[in-house]
């Protein structure tokens, strides 16, 4: 009989051990994707090093450079080479660590990972140690560790991902969609820490940044923005010694997938389907099916009470009492869902009305009335009684004293129908054809009062009021001398001033029309007016900049109480008046809201 034809005749290898460097990109293949497994790895590892400030510079999204700095522990100069081989860590040393691990690292093979598919540098001082020791690694190859000066602190240079494997390099994307996976995962982890500072620049320039003292409020606000961050409804609950804090946002927030559902376990960010699970079954029935809704939450928990380790990248967990972890935290969760303010605030709409091109953005060419830069408290029913007192009297007695009374105007108005409200004693509310309106008393009036003023002005002249006493208004000199040359025009529109002693103003009239009339405060009009309109002005570009500035003062203002009357009798007067879509300023005077809005709010459609 012959021989077996064996294996080994047939020249097969024999079995052997793989070289380090092989091994260890084998392993890399693992944890080491792409740039942004780098910089998770690296940053990892300066959190586990109790690193308060954290600062990445990267190149070509990373693929060229990642350069992290931290200022942790350190580490020693004979521990160096240590670092860089493979399952070689100081985060466990027994079997029996490995159920309450409390690190984010603990396989000891990111280092050395990294360091077989790139070109490596690091730099190490321990905290209070003299001097610190650096090293450069190469293909596995370990240089020489040589003493070092430098800051406390690690710094760690990986340089040309995948030079050695082009195969992995092949599939690495496009410079942005690797910038934005690794901003992605230092986000996160900057979520999950709050009280570490982390900076990012990418090719020279700053890509993102967290104080170490922002709260999770301020990072997502710098993460995400404003809208979103302002609206997060805080949660904070207590199982034992688990803990669960953090924040929800409102159901308008969900999205088409979880990118914005985080969390935190211990510190480290988690993706886990159980966890995801959670959030459903919290907000079911506030949420549209299908849609993901937006939370941040840290689960602080015994280490002993979850395992970590059964997933190389550590993003999923098992919990050791999985129905009573969530059955707490859908608890706890469901709570704050349902303490929330659920109406979708307006502020959407009028982005819509803004899209639309129906309200375009402001086109004042004045300064902000005075109102409007210092809210003043809205007056109480009774603060309004005094006013009722008439400090003036009429010189013609024809007009009827209410300025927005219904016979006013050139025409007989038509009658406003339906009902109207009066919300925060500024808008007027009423329901049209097609939807819903809301109305600036007070920009609406001022228009008005403007339109009404220039009228008389061109059929001859202004009526007006004259004080029984004249009110004085201090000016100083200067301004008492600029205002001298204008004052048979001021008077021509009813204002009725005189100079009194050098620095003084004596105020004997105002336009009839005028509701509020505060003497002082007219005068600074005019004298800002006077002041604005430059060397030479026009007598009747001046006449009519006082008008603007001192008809806005006059008008019905913010925080009026209009009876039911006047409001009809106000939005009667707007309607033969073409100009009333806007305020003298060019704000608007009204905002529409069509049904098809109201249904969007709603999600009816
Ligand atoms: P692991 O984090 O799983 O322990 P690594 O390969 O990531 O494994 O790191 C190996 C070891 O190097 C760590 O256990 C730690 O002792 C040390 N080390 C790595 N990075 C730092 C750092 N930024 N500061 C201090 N020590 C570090
Ligand atoms: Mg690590």
């Amino acid at each position: 009989m012959p021989p077996l034809d064996t294996q080994a005749q047939r020249g097969r290898p024999a079995i052997a051990q793989l070289p380090e460097l092989v091994k260890n990109q084998i392993a890399a293949g693992e944890v080491i994707e792409r740039p942004a497994s780098v910089v998770k790895e690296l940053v990892e590892n300066a959190l586990d090093a109790g690193a308060s400030r954290i600062h990445l510079d990267l190149e070509e999204g990373g693929v060229q450079l990642v350069r992290i700095v931290d200022d942790g522990g350190g580490i020693p100069p004979e521990e160096i080479p240590l670092a860089f081989a493979s399952h070689a860590t100081s985060k466990l040393s027994q079997v029996a660590d490995l159920d309450h691990i409390a690190t984010l690292g603990f396989r000891g093979e990111a280092l050395a990972s990294i360091a077989s598919v790139a070109r490596c540098r690091l730099f190490s001082r321990q905290r209070g140690a003299l001097l610190g020791a650096a090293v450069e690694i190469e293909g596995g190859a370990l240089g020489e560790v040589r003493e070092s000066g430098g800051p406390e602190g690690t710094r760690i240079e990986v340089r040309d991902l995948f030079y050695n494997t082009p195969a992995r390099r092949r599939f690495l994307k496009t410079t942005a969609t690797e910038l934005g996976r690794c901003l992605d995962i230092v986000q996160r982890l900057a979520l999950a820490q709050p009280g570490v500072g982390f900076v990012v620049t990418h090719d020279g320039r700053r890509a993102f940044e967290v104080e170490p003292s922002m709260d999770l409020r301020a990072r997502v606000r710098r993460t995400f923005g404003a809208e979103l961050a302002d609206a997060l409804v805080p949660v904070e609950a207590a199982d034992g010694d688990t803990r669960l804090s953090g924040f929800v946002a409102p159901p308008r927030f969900s999205r088409n997938d979880t990118t914005r559902q985080m969390w935190f376990l211990n510190g480290r960010p988690l993706r886990d389907r159980i966890l995801s699970r959670v959030l459903k079954d919290a907000y079911r029935g506030f949420v549209v099916d299908g849609r993901q809704t937006v939370a941040f939450l840290s689960l602080a928990m015994d280490p002993a009470r979850v395992d970590v380790n059964v997933h190389p990248a550590k993003a999923e967990v098992r919990f050791r009492d999985e129905r009573r972890v969530f059955g707490f935290l859908v608890g706890s969760l469901r709570a704050a869902v349902q303490s929330m303010d659920l109406a979708t605030p307006g502020e959407r709409l009028i982005e819509r009305l803004e899209q639309r091109g129906e309200l375009t953005p402001r086109q004042a060419t004045l300064p902000a009335p005075a109102w409007e830069r210092e809210p003043r408290p809205v007056p109480s029913f009774r603060d309004e009684a005094p006013r009722a007192l008439p400090v003036f009297v009429r010189e013609a007695p024809a007009a009827p004293s209410a300025p927005v009374a219904p016979t006013e105007g050139a025409q007989k108005p038509e009658e406003i129908r339906g009902p109207l409200l009066q919300v925060g004693r500024t808008y007027i509310l009423r329901a049209v054809d097609d939807g819903f309106e809301i109305v600036d008393q007070h920009a609406l009036h001022e228009r008005l009062t403007l339109e009404l003023l220039k009228d008389e002005l061109a059929r001859g002249g202004i009526e007006v009021q004259r004080r029984l006493v004249p009110e004085l208004v201090e000016v100083g000199g200067a301004a008492a001398q600029l205002i001298e040359p204008h004052l048979e025009s001021l008077a021509r529109i009813g204002l009725v001033l005189a100079r009194f002693g050098t620095g003084t103003i004596a105020v004997q009239g105002v336009p009839a029309r005028f509701r509020h009339p505060d003497p002082s405060t007219l005068v600074h009009e005019v004298i800002a007016a006077i002041e604005r309109s430059g060397s030479t002005p026009g007598a009747e570009e001046l006449l009519e900049e006082i008008l603007h500035r001192t008809a806005c003062r006059s008008s019905v203002m913010a925080g009026d109480e209009l009876s039911e009357i006047e409001m009809r009798a106000l939005l009667a007067r707007a309607r033969g008046n073409d100009s009333s879509q806007t305020c003298a300023h060019g704000r608007p005077t009204r905002v529409r809201f069509t049904l098809a809005d109201l249904e969007r709010a709603f999600y009816r459609r």
